[in-house]
């Protein structure tokens, strides 16, 4: 008879091995409460727990936080008390500026309470309104475009780029602090996951790492994982995404369709599943060889991300798809 510990062994057992993560797709070690807070310029800070990322800055008019991931949950106001007792300021949160409307993003921002002025696109607000979420309060605050909030002698710029990862995705640039928050999109050190990193737009998604590019910046907080980004980050996820989209191109003109379909029979989806599923294998491959161990998970994820976007360039560019004689 199998205990539940033999069979959580049994079930890891079976788990596929994968590449080692690179040293340097890690950050700093996390302390015993489960959170790493670091100072990104002077007054702006950035919290992870490793998985996701959270960012404050400490003004006169107390403290502006970005997104609140429910898993940094409590922790958030420990990382801003260790930094407020440390520097002599305000630890109250007075607003809370939101990347976009996903929960794990934003899942702890009933814990500031009804005071906080809480700020986003206006299609973050529709959304929230839509999905009705205790814990999510929708924003009263919005934008459309851009919004330049000044907040106790600091200088914030929200800008909202088109559709990409969510319809809300924006970016938050930090002109006095050298710093850009685009969250969803490059995952420093790392390779997206599933559908293009979960995009709804993935032509939009593409696109963003070039919008980002074009603004003065240093550091860039993506909303993941354990360390904070560079340009040369972002410039390494563009030729990931780019050699993706060649060997996508290529696989396209390459592979036979004629065997799944004589496979398959009468039963097209069978035809059509194996064929593209082929498409996506010979897409993923040559990638996957290039990128292990220069980005962590390269073995695990480029496979989802090299499938969708397969799917992108026939459904979005057509390419694939010729008009029958
Ligand atoms: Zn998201
Ligand atoms: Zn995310």
């Amino acid at each position: 008879m199998s205990t539940p510990e033999t069979e959580t062994t049994s079930v890891a057992a079976a788990l596929p091995d994968y590449a080692p993560v690179p040293e340097s797709s890690f950050g700093p070690a996390l302390n015993e409460q489960g959170y790493y807070v670091g100072r990104v310029e002077r007054n702006l800070y950035w919290v992870t727990d490793g998985v996701y990322q959270a960012a404050f800055l400490t003004t006169q008019d107390g403290v502006v936080l970005f997104d609140a991931p429910p898993s940094i949950g409590h922790n958030l106001q420990r990382a801003i008390d260790e930094i407020a007792r440390a520097n002599d300021v305000s630890n109250k949160v007075t607003y809370l500026v939101h990347t976009h409307h996903h929960a794990d993003h934003g899942g702890a921002s009933s814990l500031f309470g009804k005071d906080v002025v809480r700020v986003g696109h206006e299609e973050t607000r529709r959304l929230l309104l839509r999905d009705d979420d205790p814990a999510r309060p929708a924003p009263e605050e919005t934008f459309s475009e851009r919004r330049t909030l000044e907040i106790g002698g600091e200088r914030i710029e929200l800008a909202w780029h088109g559709p990409n990862h969510t319809p809300d995705n924006s970016v938050v640039h930090f002109p006095e602090h050298d710093a850009l928050m685009m969250v969803d999109i490059v995952n420093a050190g790392w390779v997206p996951v599933y559908v293009v990193n979960l995009s709804d737009d993935i032509p939009g998604y593409l696109g963003m790492p070039a919008t980002a590019l074009t603004y003065p910046w240093k550091t860039l907080i993506s909303g993941h994982l354990g360390r904070l980004g560079t340009r040369e980050d972002v410039i390494l996820h563009q030729q990931y995404m780019d050699d993706l989209e060649a060997s996508a191109r290529s696989a396209l003109d390459s592979v036979d369709p004629t065997p799944y379909f004589q496979k398959g029979g009468a039963n097209l989806w069978a035809g059509v599943k194996g064929y593209l599923n082929a498409v996506g294998e010979a897409t993923a491959a040559p990638v996957i060889e290039k990128y292990t161990g220069v980005l962590a998970a390269a073995d695990v994820f480029t496979p989802d991300v090299a499938f969708w976007l397969m799917e992108s360039i026939r459904l979005n560019h057509g390419y694939g798809l010729p008009v029958h004689p």
